[in-house]
This record gives C-alpha cells, structure tokens and sequence, in this order.
C-alpha cells in the first residue's frame, strides 16, 4: 500500500486533526468541539522515583455516549464530532482530554487514533485494507512524535472495554508521547546489556513450542513463561527490529495481522467481547539500537464474567498471582486460532 495522503486541519482551539486517506469534507456548520480548561501537570514521586500525570479536566469527559453522539463518528449536519469529516478512512485527533499538553511542566502530547469511520467493531474485525491502513497511521506517528522537541517516549496503546475504563465504544487506540522513558520500557531496556534479552526470549519460545502460538512471516506470538495476566500474549519481531519504521511495509502488516488474530481469538475465549490493554513496546525517540519491537496483550478476563483484579499484592507489593498456567492458556488460546 502507498504511504497514506495526509491532510492536516486545525481546530479553533488549535489542536490538529489528521485524516488519511481520502475523505468527503464536513458537512456545512460544522462546530468543533473545544478543549475544556484544566490543569495539566507532572508530579515526581521520589520513594517509587517515578512521574504521576495529574490531569483535572478529565472529569468532564464524554461518558459511554449514546451512539447517536459519538463523537468518533464522522460529523453529520446535526451532529459535530471530533472528526471534521462526513466520511473519512483513519483519523487522528489532539485528545480533547489529554492526561498531558504539550506546554511545561506536563510537555506531553495525547493522540486519539480512530481505526475507521464505522461506529461498530473492533480491532478484531477491522477488513485487511483499514488494518494495512492502521500499520501506516501508527508508523507514521511514531515517527514524527519521536521527532518532536522534548518528547522522549511515543507510547501506542490501546484501551478495549469499559471493564478497562473506555469511555467510547467506537474502534480507536490511543498514543501519549512522554517528555520521559515510562518505567516499564525503561525497565526492559536497561535488561540489554550483553545482546538483546527479547531475541533471546523468542528464540527460547521457539525452541520450547509450548506456549508459541504464532510463528508466520516474521512474528511470533506467544503466552509468555512469567505471564502475569490469565492469557496474557506477547507479540514480537521474530527478527531484531527496534521500532515500527524499521520495519517494510509487509512486516508491520504482518504484525497487526497478527496481532488482529490474537483479538479474535480473545473475543472467541470466553464468547464475549474481551476487555484487554495493548501495549506497543519499541525504541525511544533517542534511537536505542538495543530496543525490540513487540506487542504485549494484557486481557482482564480470567473467566466467563470473571475479572482479573490488580488488589493488594499486585498493587502495593508488585507482584503478580496468576491462577492460570502458561502452557494451558497457549493450547486453548491456540485451539481459538483462525
Ligand atoms: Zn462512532
Ligand atoms: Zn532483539
Ligand atoms: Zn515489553
């Protein structure tokens, strides 16, 4: 697929709308919806040495709308969204309620990635071309964002379920750009010393089998061996690659392939939407050769109806119970394959 065509429109309050692709123009009366005030800080912690985003608006954020509202859906006469778009492919907004502003001392940026402009689905259900579509979108961000002054970190996320706290129904991840390495990708990078602890984890899965549940055109799924979450799966380059734009245009198709079949063997688990976070772990803006590209899926159900809780011992000592086996979670999620 051709790199996207970009088309860039500013919002009134001057947040930056991106639509890819082709698109049919607002319809006329179009009003953008306008950031509410707040106050956007970092805070340190100095016993975990860590930031805590303080960000007082978020309050006012839209709540699990009626779909008739959603403000991902392209704008009808009627109806302004985020989008200022009647029709469009992929689109990413400056989030509305963001967790950080690009202006000290938060000097952060928070994107909202809506996947397509049709109201129903998921990830799970994108067709092939909004997925090659997505590959680009995020290859495209993770690029300029790591080029941005200040920006030390280009996180792409995505949030499914409101058992995970979604606030919108309408298929879309999220990428926050952090003026610092968080902790757990810190953490992960500073485990390199002496060659690249992910290719060696990969090459280890492959040499078990046991919990591998992909291994196709360059990627590799697997329920890691120290899975923390019932079903956790990671999803890595089989190859050494440390961020997206490393990566030919078919590698990353065949990475949200993938990760696409891994969703849908997710939804097929327990015969119900599953609530998960995805997390995209890859180089910092200051290229470190040493990162490796991979996906990490913490999905919350442990069961039929049953939630994963992060209660005491994971929250307050940092340690993880989980009550499913590794190898099992692999045969089943396996069975679920398409
Ligand atoms: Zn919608
Ligand atoms: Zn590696
Ligand atoms: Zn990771």
């Amino acid at each position: 697929m051709p790199r996207a065509v970009r088309t860039d429109i500013v919002q009134p309050d001057g947040r930056h709308v991106y639509l890819y692709g082709d698109f049919e123009p607002a319809p006329a009366g179009y009003r953008a919806p306008a950031m509410p005030n707040g106050v956007y800080q970092r805070r340190w912690n100095p016993l975990r040495r860590e930031w805590v985003l303080v960000a007082a608006s978020r309050q006012a954020r839209t709540f699990l709308p009626e779909r008739a509202d959603c403000p991902l859906c392209p704008s009808r006469p009627e109806h302004s969204t985020e989008i200022p778009a009647a029709r469009f492919q992929a689109a990413v907004f400056e989030n509305r309620f963001p967790a950080m502003v690009p202006w000290p001392p938060a000097g952060g940026l928070c994107e909202v990635v809506v996947y397509t402009d049709e109201h129903d689905g998921s990830f799970a259900t994108l067709p092939a071309d909004r997925l090659d579509r997505l590959a680009e979108v995020w290859t495209e961000r993770y690029r300029e964002l790591t080029a941005r002054r200040g920006i030390k970190y280009v996180f792409i996320f995505e949030n499914r379920g409101e058992q995970v706290g979604v606030t919108l129904h309408h298929p879309h991840g999220q990428i926050y750009a952090y003026p610092f390495v968080p902790p757990v990708p810190a953490t992960e990078l500073g485990r390199h010393a002496g060659g690249c602890l992910q290719c060696e984890l990969v090459r280890d899965e492959l040499t078990a089998r046991r919990r591998v549940l992909i291994n196709e055109a360059g990627i590799v799924a697997y329920v890691p061996e120290s899975a923390r979450w019932p079903y956790e799966v990671h999803v890595a380059m089989r190859a050494h690659r440390p961020a997206l734009p490393d990566v030919l245009p078919a590698g990353r198709r065949a990475l949200l392939a993938a990760m696409q079949r891994v969703t849908r063997a997710y939804d097929r688990l327990f015969d119900v939407p599953m609530p998960y976070m995805m997390s995209m772990h890859q180089s910092p803006a200051q290229a470190s050769p040493q990162a490796h590209l991979h996906v990490e899926f913490y999905p919350i159900l442990r069961d039929r109806g049953k939630l994963k809780y992060l209660a005491g011992s994971e929250t307050g000592a940092g340690v993880f119970i989980n009550d499913t086996l590794a190898e099992e979670s692999a045969d089943r999620l396996r069975s679920l394959l398409e």
